[in-house]
């Protein structure tokens, strides 16, 4: 009988790919783990039981299919492995890089819960996508049939290109609009390259070029190309910009006081190559600077750990609850500890101290976990008399993202929008208030992960083909 090749976690311990020194990490922008070897991603995967009602699945927003992949990867079927994980997700390798996979698969799988410890699904993911990127099976994509009608999708980030890629699967002409000057959205000037290397986004924008998917770059609607002149183009229109406008904190408009999207774009641009002036003069630059970032969320994590890369005398954290009730990911929190970010819980922002040369401090609120709120986190409640100064020469404020009102930014009339000011779209398929405009991602779901855009963006882009199908048979039927 040939050798079961599953259910190893007993037998064999969960194990991750190897992890770089703290010390080396601090000296650049690479990322931290290195690719599993190809024996060892077939033992990690062999360590799955194959759940019958298998959790991983149903708590990935995508709902890859990951018993199949593991086992596939355990039998040294990789090409099968990547055709089944592709199926469902744009881009396996981006979010077996930087999915929180401690609050979504792993967090949910079976051994973790037994105490065996999680199978390492992330890094399958990652290294099976990635050796379909070196062997050569990720082919650009070619639809059975070209469909004549075109859809536009304003946004490159991971919402408008799952739609991109998924409407093109199904022959549909898609021209992609974006802001910046280059495809991928926060993938690319958000997320540090330690976390997804760019060259990662880039391989994937060449993809999508060569499948025929068209890019219009440095092109703000509103201002460059109107709305409605998006619309009249198009048969379609996808609107998946995510949401750009930084929380702020009052009376925080000080010299050294600045937001973590403009911190983050400015490293990223610098790491590019790019001439980014306000980095050279030091205004967004932590080197040799005692660097204080507000906020306990992914992009905290990713502004106090560029700090460090930057060459930050010190860098510390302020957030006004504890460890276990912040929203980021805690795997991210151990990493920015190892390389020397000390978290200072329960500490809340009061205000700045400023002198000529700009911020010198913040001042903090000590603080102490109260009742419960309507969501059952506990409240943070100040602490009287517990207030001190953290001395800081640059603070970053991470306190987390807002849509923009596009209604307004873009002239458009009859645009509904939610009282958060998020567009407002049905669920499952993205539809607006606006015929034949669809809206996917955070500016539908508010900040959210990439993974839910990726979802949203597959979703949307099927109900896309339908009303296209159903735009022609109406056409067909009205001649
Ligand atoms: Fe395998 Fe864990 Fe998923 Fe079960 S929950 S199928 S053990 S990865």
């Amino acid at each position: 009988m040939a050798e079961n090749k599953m259910l190893k976690f007993v037998s064999v311990p969960r194990d991750m790919p190897e992890k770089r020194l703290a010390t080396a990490r601090r000296e650049d922008f690479q990322e931290i783990y290195a690719e599993f070897a190809r024996d060892k991603a077939a033992e990690q995967s062999s360590r799955c039981s194959q759940c019958g009602v298998p959790y991983c699945q149903t708590h990935c927003p995508l709902h890859n299919n990951i018993p199949d992949w593991l086992r596939l990867t355990a039998q040294g079927r990789l090409q099968e492995a990547y055709e089944v994980s592709q199926a469902t997700n744009t881009f396996p390798e981006i979010c077996g890089r930087i999915c929180p996979q401690d609050r979504l698969c792993e967090g949910n799988c079976v051994i973790e819960q037994s105490g065996h410890g999680t199978v390492t699904i992330g890094s399958v993911e990652k290294y099976i996508t990635d050796t379909a990127w070196e062997e050569g099976w990720v082919k650009p994509i070619l639809p059975a049939r070209e469909r004549p009608e075109s859809v536009g999708i304003i946004g490159a980030g991971p919402g408008g290109l799952a739609a991109a890629d998924y409407l093109r699967r199904a022959g549909v002409q898609v021209t992609v609009y974006d802001r910046y000057d280059r495809v991928g959205g926060l993938m690319t000037y958000g997320i540090p390259g330690f976390k997804l290397e760019k060259e990662v986004v880039d391989r994937r924008t060449k993809q999508f070029e060569e499948s025929g998917v068209e890019f219009v770059l440095n092109c703000k609607v509103g201002e460059d190309i109107s709305f409605d002149a998006i619309r009249g183009k198009h048969d379609a229109v996808m609107i998946a910009t995510g949401v750009y406008k930084s929380r702020d904190l009052p009376e925080s408009d000080h010299d050294g006081v600045v937001r973590a999207i403009d911190y983050l774009t400015a490293s990223n641009r610098k790491n590019f190559g790019d001439e980014v002036p306000e980095y050279d003069s030091g205004e967004l630059n932590a080197a040799g600077k005692k660097v204080v970032v507000i906020g306990g969320g992914d992009t905290a994590m990713d502004c106090v750990r560029t700090a460090i890369r930057q060459g930050a005398e010190s860098v510390k954290c302020l957030y006004r609850r504890d460890r276990s009730n912040m929203p980021g990911s805690q795997r991210e929190v151990a990493n920015a500890e190892e390389e020397g970010v000390e978290l200072v819980w329960l500490s809340a922002p009061k205000g700045f101290e400023c002198g000529a040369q700009g911020v010198k401090g913040v001042h903090v609120h000590k603080m102490r976990l109260g009742t419960p709120d309507a969501t059952g986190r506990r409240m943070p409640e100040k602490i009287e008399g517990a207030d001190y100064l953290e001395e800081a020469d640059l603070v970053v404020k991470a306190l987390g993202f807002e849509p923009e009102d596009l209604p307004t930014l873009w002239g458009v009339e009859g645009l509904e929008v939610t009282r958060w000011g998020t567009v407002r779209a049905e669920f499952g398929t993205g539809a607006t208030s606006l015929d034949g405009v669809f809206a996917v991602g955070d500016i539908v779901r508010g900040a959210s992960l990439v993974v839910w855009a990726i979802r949203d963006g597959r979703d949307s882009a099927s109900a896309i083909v339908n009303y296209l199908d159903q735009s022609a048979s109406a056409g067909v039927a009205a001649e």
